[in-house]
């Protein structure tokens, strides 16, 4: 690959021609036509949201006169350049310079036409420092791949779209990173994350790909349709979504991939389903919401996704205290399961520490975690119990 140093570029020459195309969040192009700020690989536009912090450091670096970083083209043509690295950067200056957004100094909040002169001709005539690079599509995108990027670091997904980018990526992003497309309000119900940062097409791409998601991009690079893709993101939302009925916020982010490959063969009594997680929202004792979904689909047996609550201290002691009183009168076992056995722990007296609550009635079976249903048990028995 073949790099040359630019060092006589200066914003206003990168700025000529810069178009901001809102709807996709986009900046197009600079160098007067010349040059592609955003190649299919590259990210959106990100600069823009954190209340647009970033943005006004760039222009706020560059009227200090600090630099701002290495950028680099890939040269297609002696007419033809991309960004590789440098477009968040790029379209800062470009939105700035186009009135798009204002920045702070000592007047207040200024756009670029309000400001004073000297202060316009110290960003148009800032000079860049720009790595024009030549090389084969390979080449560029492999060493795309590793650079250490300046500001945001693409995430894995982005890296990926940049790796294997053509049709399939083109295709996948315009259905799964496309914040226009009106599925994405319903999607966030069981997604996180975010469309602009590839989150959506991740997870699309992980439920389909069973998590590989590399393979699956891999192999599928060359394809003109996403049909696999769609079919398979939409089966998943339809099973959760026919499923549960009631949208529940703890519902957004779990591995609803993973549980449609175990569950969705099930069938399912949606009405009492339905009342089955009511059930459990109520419940006090339940700690983890996130847990209610698989429990009920696996059958309410597993009781640990649902860490329920423990007896706290206080509770432990008082028992503890009237377990071991009594016990200590009949001259047993301060455990009643020690008590009733055979062995020379009969009538020995545990220390607090030596026991564990455990719940009288258990509370898979409506007991409740207080006082009333608390039991302290010596370690070995209450292990015991709990195994079984
Ligand atoms: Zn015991």
């Amino acid at each position: 690959m073949k790099t040359n140093l630019k060092t006589e570029i200066t914003v206003k020459d990168i700025c000529k021609g810069f178009i901001y195309n809102e709807l996709e969040g986009k900046g197009l192009f600079g160098l007067a036509g010349k040059l592609t700020i955003q190649p299919e690989y590259q990210r959106n536009y990100i600069y823009a949201s954190d209340g647009g912090k970033r943005e006004m450091a760039v222009i706020q670096s560059v009227l200090k006169g600090y630099p701002i970083g290495l950028i680099y083209f890939n040269k297609i043509s002696e007419n033809n350049l991309e960004v590789l690295d440098g477009q968040q950067r790029i379209t800062s200056l470009g939105r700035f310079l186009t009135d798009k957004f204002a920045i702070k100094d000592e007047n207040g909040m200024q756009y670029f036409g309000g400001l004073a002169k000297d202060k316009k001709d110290k960003i148009l005539e800032t000079k860049l420092l720009i790595y024009e690079c030549e090389g084969t599509e390979s080449e560029i995108k492999e060493w795309f791949k590793t650079i250490n990027i300046v500001g945001v670091p693409l995430n894995n997904q982005e890296l990926l779209n940049a790796v294997f980018s053509g049709k399939f990526v083109t295709l996948s992003k315009e259905e799964f990173s496309n914040s226009r497309n009106s599925n994405i309000q319903k999607w966030s119900a069981y997604i996180s994350g975010s469309v602009n940062r590839q989150d959506f097409l991740e997870q699309a791409l992980d439920w389909v790909s069973k998590g590989e998601i590399s393979d699956y991009m891999s192999s599928h690079r060359n394809d003109d349709n996403i049909t696999e893709l769609k079919n398979y993101f939409n089966s998943v939302i339809d099973w959760v979504s026919t499923i549960f009925i009631d949208v529940e916020k703890e519902m957004k982010g779990l591995e609803w991939g993973r549980l449609y490959e175990l569950y969705h063969k099930q069938a399912y009594d949606t009405q009492k389903v339905s009342e089955q997680v009511k059930e459990l929202y109520a419940d006090p004792y339940v700690k983890n919401r996130k847990g209610i979904f698989e429990y009920i689909l696996g059958g309410s047996n597993d009781i640990k996704l649902l860490d329920v609550r423990i007896f706290d201290e206080a509770t432990k002691k008082s028992v503890y205290g009237k377990q071991t009183k009594k016990a200590e009168k009949k001259g047993m076992s301060n455990c009643p399961l020690c008590a009733i056995g055979n062995n020379n722990n009969k009538n020995r007296i545990w220390k607090l520490k030596e026991m564990d609550a455990d719940h009288v009635t258990a509370w898979s079976k409506g007991g409740a975690t207080d006082v009333n249903n608390c039991e302290m048990l010596c370690k070995t028995h209450n292990r015991a119990k709990g195994n079984k």
